[in-house]
């Protein structure tokens, strides 16, 4: 079956520029928007990219406080690169403007499927999920996706939101802006914060007062690979959405959980991107009427970025695309990154398991996953 999926692509993406040493690279986004044009993705029945509006002020103080708003545009003014939390995240020059094109488009591609311009929609610009109510975290300055379930409730007065967080982080920041509304439903799967920043993100984080049983967490120790995901994924998420019912489902699609990304453990290739595009889809479908809000998030590397995104857009979209990477793309890329350019879009290559202990592996799994269902099942009627 393919679906209409309204796609928000805006070149201002590009000045998000944290500084050039700065893992956060921008074209990324980039890469992956301009192979799936060359695939031919765009152009399906269905596509379509409208055009990304701003956000306004009154927008960003749905979550953020006026002081911090405040801050981020005075600094934005100047060009010395300010640091806005502990050092990772500054404010460049424009960095208030160019942050409402981010949250912008994550609101353009809320409305568009409430409005039901399309059954689905894809913003690969956004994902800023650190971001807090007054504060910066985490690359993130504005947090769009809090923004948009925020959005859902006031426009829309939607009363059950399922927020899904699949980046290797937790979604911290949107967690906590959540933790006592049980009408939105945070769950965010990642690698243990026992290793990975922001350090948190444990199973026993189930909210507070009327939000207790909304936040649920899936921590996964490092050298997790495809069937311990997808088994742990499965064993969790479709449970809870059930349960849950919800009106749309926000999803964040970080997809620094690939074994080639450098700031995650996960070891996820990109079968898995393309079993977690078919799923959600399905359960956006059975659950949601078939809402689903799709948006970006980490993901550094550009030899995986690119390909997980368009494997995940074109599953979501219902197409099969070309295992071939056009001759195109791959001197674009090279232009771009000064690398060798990946052949295909599935993986080639295998991540290395030689030191890894599967067995420890998946008992840890294993332990985060009975200990989700103990903690939160019971609290959400779940009896699986
Ligand atoms: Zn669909
Ligand atoms: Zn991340």
């Amino acid at each position: 079956m393919t679906d209409s999926v309204a796609v928000f692509y805006d070149e201002r993406f590009m000045e998000y520029d944290l500084g050039a040493h700065h893992p956060l690279h921008q074209e990324r986004i980039l890469l992956h928007y301009e192979l799936s044009k060359q695939l031919g993705l765009l152009a399906k029945p269905g596509m379509s990219e409208p055009p990304v509006k701003l956000a306004t002020e009154d927008q960003l103080k749905l979550v953020h406080t006026t002081e911090y708003i405040e801050r981020v545009r005075m600094l934005s003014t100047r060009d010395d690169y300010s640091a806005l939390d502990g050092g990772d995240t500054v404010a460049f020059p424009n960095a208030y403007d160019i942050t409402r094109v981010k949250v912008g488009a994550t609101l353009s591609a809320v409305d568009a499927v409430m409005k039901g311009e399309a059954d689905h929609s894809w913003n690969p610009g956004g994902g800023l999920h650190h971001a807090h109510a007054d504060r910066a975290s985490g690359f993130c300055i504005f947090n769009d996706l809090a923004i948009a379930c925020k959005y859902l409730q006031h426009k829309y007065k939607l009363k059950r939101i399922l927020y899904l967080d699949i980046d290797v982080h937790h979604g911290d920041g949107v967690q906590e802006i959540f933790y006592d509304d049980p009408g939105v439903l945070t769950l965010s799967i990642h690698e243990t914060g026992r290793i990975l920043f922001p350090g948190s993100g444990f199973t026993q984080e189930t909210g507070v007062g009327e939000g207790v049983g909304y936040s649920v967490n899936l921590p996964l120790p490092p050298y997790t690979q495809d069937h311990q995901y997808l088994e742990a994924f499965e064993a969790i998420v479709p449970p809870i959405i059930e349960a849950y019912k919800p009106e749309v489902i926000v999803m964040q699609t970080g997809v620094d959980t690939h074994f080639q990304d450098q700031l995650g453990h996960l070891i996820l290739t990109t079968r898995s991107f393309s079993a977690l595009g078919e799923r959600i889809h399905q359960l956006a479908h059975l659950h949601a009427d078939g809402k689903l809000v799709a948006i970006g998030g980490g993901g550094y590397s550009f030899l995986s970025v690119p390909r997980c995104w368009t494997i995940f857009l074109a599953k979501i979209a219902g197409y099969e695309v070309d295992n071939e990477i056009p001759e195109d793309w791959q001197k674009f890329f090279t232009e771009v990154t000064g690398l060798k350019a990946p052949t295909h879009l599935h993986d080639t290559e295998t991540p290395s398991l030689s030191q890894v202990d599967h067995n420890q592996v998946g008992r840890l799994v294993t332990e985060s996953v009975t200990r989700v269902k103990e903690t939160v099942f019971p609290l959400l009627s779940i009896n699986k």
